[in-house]
């Protein structure tokens, strides 16, 4: 391992930021990290929830109905800024009637609790109506991106046993009509919109849900009841299914309250599509647990579009991920500068690890750091993170949540796991059981599902290390990590070096087979506007990685691409890189967004 401190020290990247000790106006949720966590108890909090008037828990009564009988009401719930510009908003109130609508739309189809309801659609509002809609009715809620093609749908409805599909009339024609007869169980489709569209249980948003009484009945769901199907990729094969159940709330109401500082009247806005589980915690659920008002863009990333939406919404919290942070790095910080970004107050990344580069970017652009925070689809909540009091040490994923017990394990006797005391030494991150929002299952698969749990920890399958004061540094997926000449690299510190480059606009590391050193390190690189592919560019970063990294952690060898591939929640796609480098199957693909091709 590089000792990360002194590679800091070689760059401009400060090692810690130390965080004020004078209240900035408004204050952290989160003030002293040690004392929050010292007196945390996950009871006292689902004191905080309202639960069911019958007893039981429902996220959607939670999220929406349980602000009704106060002065949030009337607050704008959901923002939502269209693609062409347009606008609608939905307070409290009102979202409160369209979700009761459309519980009752499914009731009136004959849809029973527990039965699955799958979303296929862009960020329009009656998505997420009917998330929350179909949570209310109790039925089981899988969101699915909108950009995927009929096999990837097919297999997902396959897996989850779909029953409903809300979509567009669009994309039904498209990509589910061929499918009907495959998938026989899928009973109702929901079509938003005004275009026609016919086939077997074929209905109009407009004529079933709008017709729909707005009387509030919520099923009589509880903590334990399934409430969310998350799908995430493995790395080859089919995907898995990851099981939440409607205690998970609890988890989102504290990690929205201490991860992301929510504030009663914020204005809050997550990036994420809810086809990728942080759109869906985040970019539905937390914000309204929480009764700020949730933003929704439906264009995909732009800077320029971006920047007016910070400005123009006086959005105070922001949560977004390290590809658009990087790609707004692509364009330079002048771009921010014309803006009025006086509202924004916290800024939080997730779903790669971030590079120190890009906490730091943050101060230049917004005079703010970016927060990293670490989870996975499994956790189904922020389980490390940096918290708004709390000093950052850049490049770090922070610390665990309040209530969380993270942990740095190897496994040894099958089933077994010890785990690492002393700092600074690499191992897999795990995390004591149980905890609210902790996955359930993977549908179907209870093995798979039994693998991931080991002496009372919960396996995450990432590599990590955590440093004397408690900071959690992220290695590298254990499938990522490189074995070199006896050296365990973890992608993320090469790609981060690389990028301290003034050159380099996105990284991706691979191991390749080497017979001498088992693998070498090689690198695959986007370059910044303005900079060509050159062989003296490839000698100058080789020379730059070799001077910050060393020798045995530096790639031996770097490609220029155009772009990297990465995942429609803004991965870099390791495996495919190096699956095309060495010439082997490429795995599924369904969750790739852009390719370098
Ligand atoms: P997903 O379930 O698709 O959200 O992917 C979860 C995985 O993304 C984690 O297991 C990590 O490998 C990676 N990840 C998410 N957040 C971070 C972070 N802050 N730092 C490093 N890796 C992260």
């Amino acid at each position: 391992m590089i000792d990360k401190a002194s590679a800091h020290d070689r760059g401009r990247i400060p090692q810690r930021i130390v965080k004020p000790e004078v209240s900035p106006p408004t204050r952290p949720n989160l003030g002293d990290y040690d004392a929050v966590r010292a007196a945390f108890s996950w009871e006292r909090e689902r004191e905080r929830l309202a639960g069911l008037p019958g007893g039981g828990l429902n996220i959607a009564h939670e999220a929406v109905d349980r602000h009704l009988g106060s002065a949030r009401a009337e607050r704008t719930a959901i923002r939502w800024i269209g693609r062409s510009g347009a606008r609608r908003e939905f307070s409290y109130l009102a979202l409160a009637a369209a979700t009761s609508r459309f519980a009752n739309a499914l009731r009136s189809l004959g849809v029973q609790p527990g039965e699955r309801v799958f979303v296929l659609m862009g960020r329009v509002p009656e998505l997420y109506v009917a998330v929350l809609g179909a949570l209310k009715a109790g039925c089981v809620v899988a969101p699915l991106f909108s950009a995927f093609g009929p096999e990837p749908i097919a297999t997902r409805c396959e897996m989850g046993d779909a029953r409903v599909l809300v979509t567009t009339p669009e994309l039904y024609r498209r990509k589910v009509a061929g499918l009907r007869e495959r998938l026989q169980g899928l009973r109702h489709v929901v079509l938003v919109g005004d275009d026609a569209a016919d086939g077997p249980g074929v209905h109009r948003w407009s004529t079933l849900v709008d017709a729909a009484s707005p009387t509030p009945s919520t099923a009589a769901t509880t903590s334990e009841t399934m409430a969310l199907l998350h799908f995430t990729s493995g790395t080859t094969g089919r995907p898995k299914g990851a099981i939440h159940v409607h205690g998970a709330v609890l988890a989102h109401a504290v990690t929205g309250r201490y991860a992301l500082d929510l504030h009663d009247a914020d204005v809050f806005w997550c990036t994420a599509d809810p086809g990728w589980v942080t759109g869906t915690s985040y970019g539905i659920i937390a914000p309204l647990v929480a009764g700020v008002t949730n933003v929704v863009v439906e264009a995909e990333f732009d800077a320029p579009t971006w920047y007016g939406v910070l400005q123009d919404e006086h959005v105070n919290v922001w949560y977004t991920a390290p590809t658009a942070i990087r790609m707004m790095m692509k364009i330079g910080a002048d771009a921010a500068r014309g803006h009025d970004l006086s509202a924004l107050r916290f800024m939080a990344s997730v779903g790669e690890p971030l590079n120190p580069e890009a906490v730091v970017w943050g101060i230049e652009a917004f005079g703010l750091p970016f927060h990293d925070n670490w989870w996975q689809t499994e956790t189904g909540g922020i389980m490390v993170s940096n918290y708004a009091a709390m000093d950052i040490k850049p490049g770090s994923m922070g610390k665990p949540l309040p209530g969380i017990t993270a942990g740095i394990v190897r496994r040894s006797a099958a089933g077994h796991v010890e785990q690492v005391t002393a700092p600074g030494v690499d191992g897999e991150l795990a995390l004591r059981t149980p905890w609210p929002s902790m996955m359930r299952g993977y549908l179907g698969e209870d093995e798979r599902y039994r693998k991931c749990f080991a002496d009372g920890w919960y396996l995450t399958g990432d590599l990590a290390h955590v440093d004397a004061d408690g900071y959690f540094w992220f290695v590298g997926r254990a499938d990522d990590v490189i074995k070199s000449a006896g050296h365990l690299i973890g992608p993320f510190e090469v790609e981060s070096a690389l990028l301290e480059h003034p050159a380099v606009a996105e990284a991706g590391v691979i191991g390749v087979p080497d017979p001498t050193v088992g693998e070498v390190v090689k690198a695959f690189v986007a370059l910044k506007p303005g900079f060509e592919p050159s062989e003296a560019l490839n000698r100058e970063l080789l020379g730059h990685a070799r001077k910050r990294l060393g020798a045995a952690v530096a790639p031996k060898a770097i490609a220029f691409r155009a772009r990297l591939p990465t995942t429609r929640s803004g991965k870099i796609m390791r495996r495919l890189l190096k699956a095309r480098e060495l010439g082997l199957p490429e795995g599924d693909l369904s969750t790739l967004e852009s390719d370098e091709r």
